[in-house]
């Protein structure tokens, strides 16, 4: 139906809404996690998109897969934020019969953009290990490895317990936080160890191991040698929980984060498990 109306007048319930771009999404996720936090070989920012574009819906996943993608453009999301890059090393096209540039293809196709923060969002706070440090009910105080720029900002948390607990309580309540995954939660050391003063990270963090001083650390991706090394030296207990459900954490504080900042852009986070282990046998 055309409706008749005086030129420049705005027409009954169609009042301009102040919309949001992604170039204003993309600042402020650079405010948030400021690209040079990032490590040297990192690949952060914005991997597909125009900044022009205007954004309603944000849908955020651990990583970019036909699955998590199929999940953002049945959210109606202009824009995906991962945490995992999807190129790394040197590229020099986008191969669409590749699965890499297939996924790169369908976001463009979808009118998806694509933002990616990684290490920038361990170092930065709040970041990853901060949102792991605040499910897991630890108070924090400071990183295990600090950024160069500044000892508030780097790799890991430090924190402590409101009160003691047992390691096997303690990976309880571990596994309780966490997703179920099909790895699900180990621990390493007496079941009876006394646990408050907790170190975690985010992601694989077995480069820490030497560094890390609490009663228990909490990563993923331990291999066998380092973890069984560490535990002969008597520092600390270990709890090694799957790598993406420990980064999901991240997801909900920072959905609730960009609807703050953003009055009306909807923010949603990817039920989907991007876990690549899919079955096992104890
Ligand atoms: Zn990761």
């Amino acid at each position: 139906m055309l409706i008749e109306r005086i030129p420049g007048e705005p027409v009954a319930g169609t009042y301009p809404v102040a919309m949001t771009t992604l170039g204003d999404l993309v600042d402020s996720f650079d405010r948030w996690f400021p690209p040079e936090l990032a490590e040297d070989w990192d690949a952060v920012g914005l991997l597909v998109g125009r900044r022009s574009a205007q954004v309603s819906a944000v849908a955020l996943a651990v990583e970019v897969t036909d699955a998590t993608l199929d999940w953002a453009i049945k959210q109606r999301a202009q824009c995906l934020f991962v945490h995992h890059p999807l190129y790394l090393r040197g590229t020099t096209n986008i191969d669409g019969d590749h699965w890499r540039g297939n996924l790169v293809m369908r976001a463009v196709e979808a009118g998806l953009a694509i933002f990616v923060a990684h290490t920038n969002a361990d170092h930065a706070r709040p970041g990853v290990s901060d949102a792991l440090a605040a499910a897991l009910g630890i108070v924090e105080s400071r990183p295990i490895r600090r950024h160069p720029s500044s000892a508030f900002l780097g790799t890991g948390r430090y924190g402590v317990l409101a009160a003691p607990t047992s390691l096997s309580e303690f990976a309880a309540r571990v596994a309780w936080a966490l997703p179920a995954t099909h790895a699900g939660v180990r621990w390493a050391g007496a079941s009876d160890r006394r646990i408050v003063r907790v170190a975690v990270c985010g992601g694989a963090g077995g480069e820490l191991l030497e560094e890390v001083d609490a009663d228990v650390y909490v990563t993923s991706d331990l291999r066998h040698h380092p973890a069984s090394d560490y535990l002969a030296s008597g520092r600390a207990a270990l709890v090694d929980i799957p790598h993406a459900a420990a980064e999901s954490l991240w997801l909900a504080p920072l959905a609730a984060r960009i609807e703050q900042e953003f009055h009306g852009l909807q923010a949603s986070v990817c039920p989907l498990s991007t876990d690549p282990w899919s079955g096992h046998h104890a």
